[in-house]
C-alpha cells in the first residue's frame, strides 16, 4: 500500500483519488476548494474533446474514459446520462479523431444554414453538480481522506507519502514552478429551465462565436466564450445576452424559457497535457494537468493512466 497525496479536487483530481484508493492505496485529497466550486462544475460537460491536443494518446484516454462514463451511467445517482445529438462542422476538414471511439456515431443529415457537415452520436452528459458530489462519495467510501488547505510546494509532502499527484488545474504549473505554459481560456455559460430536452448541439466553429447547448437533468447549458488570457470570474450580461441569441437561433425552443443559474469558468489551457514524472523534488510526483475544455472527457482516462505511471515511480 502506497501513501498518495492528490493535490486537486477538481474531476481529474477526484478521479486519480478514486483510481488509487481502489487500487488499495491510502489516499489524501488536499485542495483549497472542493468539487463544488473547481471549473470542472462550471463545465457543460458533454463527453467531447475541445481545446486540447489532438494525439494518439489523447485517443486512447478519450476511449478509455467513454468506457468508464458508459459503465458510471448505469447508476443513475451518478448524474452520467447516454444522450443522443449533434457536432456540427463549419470547416473543410473538421477534426474527427473522436468520431472512431463513439460507436454508433454517424452523418448528420440535417443541419442549420451554413453547416457543411455533421456527426450525430450518442455520448455521456454530465450533471456536474450531481456527479461531483457522486464522486467525492465514492472516494470516502474508498477511504479517500480530504484535507482542505492550500499547497505552496509539493515539498510539503517529504515524508509524508509515498507518491504527490499534482492535479491542480490552472495552478499547477505555478505550484511546480517549472511550467508556464498553462493559460486561462475563459468560459460563460447561463443556465435555463429545462421542460424535458435531452439532445445536445455543439457548434464550435458558428461564425457568431463558440455556441453549444446541453441539456441536462436539471437544466440546459448554453454556452459560450473561449477567452484566451482573461481572468474575470464575473458573468458578463453583454456576453450572455449573445451566448442566448446564438443559442436560440441554433433551438429556437429555448426561446422563453427562464434562467436558472449562470457560471464562469477558466479552462486550464497548455498545448498539451501534462502527464508525466516530474523529477528532482523531495518526494516522487506525477503531473496531471492542462485539460483546457476537455478535462470532464479525458478524466477517467488520465487518472488509469497516472495509476499506471505510478507503478513504474
Ligand atoms: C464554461 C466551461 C465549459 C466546459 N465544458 C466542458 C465540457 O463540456 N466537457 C469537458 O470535458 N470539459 C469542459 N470544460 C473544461 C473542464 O471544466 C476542465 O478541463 C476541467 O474542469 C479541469 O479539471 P481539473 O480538475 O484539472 O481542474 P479544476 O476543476 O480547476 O480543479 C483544480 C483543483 O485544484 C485545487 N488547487 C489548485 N492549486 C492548488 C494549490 N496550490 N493548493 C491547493 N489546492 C489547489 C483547486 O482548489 C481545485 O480543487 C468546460 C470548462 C468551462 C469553463
Amino acid at each position: 500500500m502506497r501513501r498518495v497525496t492528490v493535490v486537486g479536487s477538481g474531476v481529474i483530481g477526484l478521479s486519480i483519488a478514486h483510481e488509487f484508493a481502489a487500487a488499495g492505496d491510502e489516499v489524501t485529497v488536499v485542495a483549497d476548494a472542493d468539487v463544488a466550486h473547481s471549473v470542472s462544475t462550471v463545465a457543460a460537460a458533454v463527453w467531447f474533446p475541445y481545446l486540447g491536443e489532438v494525439s494518439p494518446r489523447v485517443t486512447g484516454w478519450l476511449t478509455r474514459s467513454l468506457a468508464r462514463y458508459r459503465a458510471v451511467a448505469l447508476d443513475d445517482s451518478a448524474g452520467v446520462d447516454l444522450r443522443l445529438g449533434t457536432v456540427i462542422e463549419r470547416t473543410a476538414h473538421p477534426d474527427r479523431s473522436w468520431m472512431p471511439v463513439v460507436a454508433g456515431a454517424r452523418e448528420a443529415d440535417v443541419l442549420p444554414a451554413g453547416a457543411l457537415s455533421g456527426v450525430r452520436a450518442t455520448v455521456p452528459v454530465i450533471t456536474t453538480g450531481v456527479y461531483g458530489e457522486w464522486l467525492t462519495a465514492r472516494c470516502r467510501g474508498l477511504g479517500v481522506r480530504f484535507e482542505v488547505r492550500a499547497v505552496a510546494s509539493v515539498d510539503e509532502f517529504a515524508g509524508g507519502a509515498d507518491l504527490v499527484v499534482v492535479a491542480g488545474g490552472l495552478r499547477s504549473g505555478a505550484l511546480l514552478g517549472d511550467d508556464d505554459s498553462v493559460v486561462p481560456v475563459r468560459g460563460q455559460v447561463v443556465r435555463l429551465e429545462n421542460p424535458g430536452l435531452t439532445e445536445w448541439f455543439i457548434d464550435d466553429d458558428n461564425p457568431d462565436g463558440l455556441t453549444y447547448v446541453v441539456p441536462r437533468r436539471d437544466d440546459i447549458v448554453c454556452g459560450g466564450v473561449s477567452e484566451l488570457g482573461a481572468t474575470s470570474l464575473e458573468v458578463d450580461p453583454a456576453t450572455e445576452r449573445a451566448i442566448l441569441e446564438r443559442a436560440t437561433a441554433l433551438v429556437p425552443e429555448l426561446a422563453g424559457l427562464r434562467i436558472v443559474s449562470r457560471g464562469v469558468g477558466l479552462r486550464p489551457a497548455r498545448p498539451t497535457v501534462r502527464l508525466e514524472r516530474v523529477d528532482g523534488r523531495a518526494v516522487p510526483v506525477i503531473a496531471c494537468y492542462g485539460h483546457g475544455g476537455s478535462g470532464v472527457t479525458l478524466s477517467w482516462g488520465c487518472a488509469e493512466a497516472v495509476v499506471e505511471l505510478a507503478s513504474a515511480v
